[in-house]
């Protein structure tokens, strides 16, 4: 049967990203490994040395991979260079080299990659089996090209300290995607796609935590607005113009409020404006500059566009729906009396 798991269940992580960050690792790790190639020349051991030139090629022909979308033989070539060069490296200068230390390395880059989080712990066990096979080994076989203790020492700090980088640049990279995608997605789940406004959802949270904080502004005005004969528009020229209007709509209200006030779209064509501060006599001076920027809205279409807005104030402690019911009342008075009004909740 089909797999019918939304695609962005599915994924890890954010994939696109994962693979950027891949291929800037091997960039890093190619000059590190370039940087090793002129050392070990340096120190007079040219087996490792050209061990290193293997390992620029390997992550040359990684990048290539990423590049060309071969991503299952870019892996396969990182782990098979970094987990010979820590064998490698060890065997031949010693466990005090510390090139087993680039095998942690993977531990993140696991979790990210794999599927799921079962493949990424069978991963790491693999891992674990080999670098604690490689550390047991190395207690009982002498390094078979040695170099002095100076020189062990500096390949030691210098590995460290790559490690110590390059898990600060994963760490930035990782918490930089990940309060990129919290952005994101905080920021879908307040808005509506169509308008750019806020959505329902978001101002029924503001106007509720407004409330919970007891933060006082006076009274907040509530303006309930409704598009007039909206279904006819939809009607006569489509739902694509209908569209438009509703953009042309939001626009209109948004230039027309103040900084401070927030603007939603309550649902299908009816937009919440929500002005703290103000009673109902400003609302409604604000409520009518609505109603005729609408009115002068350029939409291209001929046809007349008009909003009927019912107007309420928010009272502290009120329970949120009564003040927009008390809003709603008022606009349905705005449409029995013929539409195009700006009408003040009586109660
Ligand atoms: P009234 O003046 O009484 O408000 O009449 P109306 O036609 O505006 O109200 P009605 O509730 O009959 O129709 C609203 C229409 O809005 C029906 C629905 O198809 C349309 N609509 C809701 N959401 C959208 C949308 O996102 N895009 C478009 N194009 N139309 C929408
Ligand atoms: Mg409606
Ligand atoms: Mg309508």
């Amino acid at each position: 049967m089909a797999d019918v798991t939304p695609v962005f269940e599915r994924q890890s992580a954010p994939r696109g990203q994962f693979w950027k960050m891949t291929r800037l690792c091997c960039i890093w790790a190619g000059s590190i490994d370039a940087a090793f190639f002129v050392l070990f020349l340096l120190l007079g051991s040219p087996i490792l040395a050209w061990i290193n030139i293997i390992s620029i090629a390997m992550y040359a022909t990684a990048i290539w991979a990423l590049k060309a979308r071969r991503n299952r033989l870019a892996v396969a070539l990182i782990w098979i260079e970094v987990t010979v060069h820590a064998a490698l490296g060890s065997l031949l200068i010693g466990w005090d080299s510390g090139f087993h230390y680039f095998l942690l390395m993977f531990i993140p880059a696991l979790f990210a990659g794999m599927r799921t989080t079962r493949h990424a712990w069978y991963g790491v066990l693999g891992l674990w089996a080999f670098y604690v096979a490689l550390d047991l080994l190395m207690r009982f076989v002498e390094p078979l090209q040695p170099i002095s203790p100076a020189a062990l020492l500096w390949v030691h700090l210098f590995n460290l300290s790559v490690v110590f980088l390059m898990f600060s640049y994963l760490s930035v990279f990782y918490v930089g995607t990940v309060t990129r995608a919290d952005r994101h997605l905080r920021r879908m789940a307040a808005t509506d796609a169509l308008t750019g406004l806020y959505n329902r959802r978001y101002v029924i949270n503001l106007l509720e935590r407004s409330q919970a904080e007891g933060a006082e502004f006076g009274t907040t005005a509530l303006l309930l607005l409704d598009v007039d004969h909206f279904k006819a528009i939809n009607d006569q020229h489509g739902h694509e113009a209908g569209d438009l209007v509703l953009q042309a709509v939001s626009r209109a209200i948004k230039a027309c409020v103040r900084e401070q006030d927030t603007v939603a779209r309550w649902g299908g064509e009816e937009f919440l404006a929500v002005l703290p501060g103000s009673d109902l006599e400003s609302a409604r001076t604000i409520a009518e500059r609505v109603r005729q920027a609408v009115e002068q809205a350029g939409t291209g279409l001929a046809c007349p566009l008009s909003v009927s807005i019912g107007i309420s104030t928010h009272q502290a402690g009120e329970p949120l729906n009564n003040s927009i019911a008390r809003a709603d009342e008022a606009l349905y008075r705005g449409k029995s009396a013929g539409r195009n009004r700006v009408e003040l909740a009586t109660n």
